[in-house]
């Protein structure tokens, strides 16, 4: 199966994205791993990439699209694969079309990753990392800590990143509805959006989304 991933930030896609891959047997191709092979192999790719990086300048789409195009080259996709983060707009999603025809292939699924907005606030926004250990996360109010502000595992002081303030969040959803979201009506067209909700327990979300999937397998 051919499947790309779309939803808000907050709704899960990376977890979501490594079950789903690993259920049906096709590589997860995100964007942020496709960045940090290219970068760490020193592509020709990965390092216009890192100039852009180190200029503070956004990565040209043409660089994203070269990445993803050699990654579903490579022969364990030849079968399918389960795209996450790409395409990211609509000039992306016309470009991964044009690589799909020239390999004779298309898509069999776009699943849209539905959550409500203040939901989205919600779950990034009380998200709370400890300063010793970047993997110690803890949520004010799903996984509270016992001591508000200190980390149950190991001490450490819990603090809230820039990325996760409710303002950033925001500005992220905005950015989510401007420029990704036109991606889900270009596919609806195309009679590809499969939409399930993505609230409840991670192994709740996969189920509901193996299933919408074996509906259009
Ligand atoms: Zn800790």
């Amino acid at each position: 199966m051919r499947i790309v991933l779309v939803g808000p930030p907050g709704a899960g896609k990376g977890t979501q994205a490594a079950y789903l891959a690993k259920n049906l047997s096709i590589p997860h191709i995100s964007t942020g791993d496709l960045f940090r092979a290219n970068i760490s192999q020193g592509t020709q790719l990965g390092q216009k990439a890192q100039e852009y990086m180190r200029a503070g300048q956004l990565v040209p789409d043409e660089i994203t699209i070269g990445m993803a195009k050699d990654r579903m080259a490579q022969p364990d996709a030849e079968a399918g694969f389960l795209l996450d983060g790409f395409p990211r707009n609509l000039g992306q999603a016309e470009a991964l079309d044009g690589i799909l025809r020239e390999t004779g292939t298309k898509l069999d699924a776009v699943l849209d990753l539905e959550v409500p907005e203040d939901e989205v606030v919600r779950r990034i926004a009380g998200r709370r990392m400890c300063r010793k250990d970047s993997s110690h996360i803890f949520h004010v109010e799903y996984t509270p800590p016992k001591i508000e502000g200190v980390c149950d595992i190991c001490g450490g002081e819990l603090y809230q990143r820039e990325d996760d303030k409710e303002e950033t969040v925001r500005k992220r959803l905005e950015v989510y509805h401007t420029e990704t979201e036109p991606i889900i009506d270009y596919y609806k067209a195309q009679g590809l959006v499969v939409t399930i909700s993505a609230l409840g327990k991670v192994p709740e979300v996969t189920k509901r989304a193996m299933e919408a999937l074996g509906r259009v397998a």
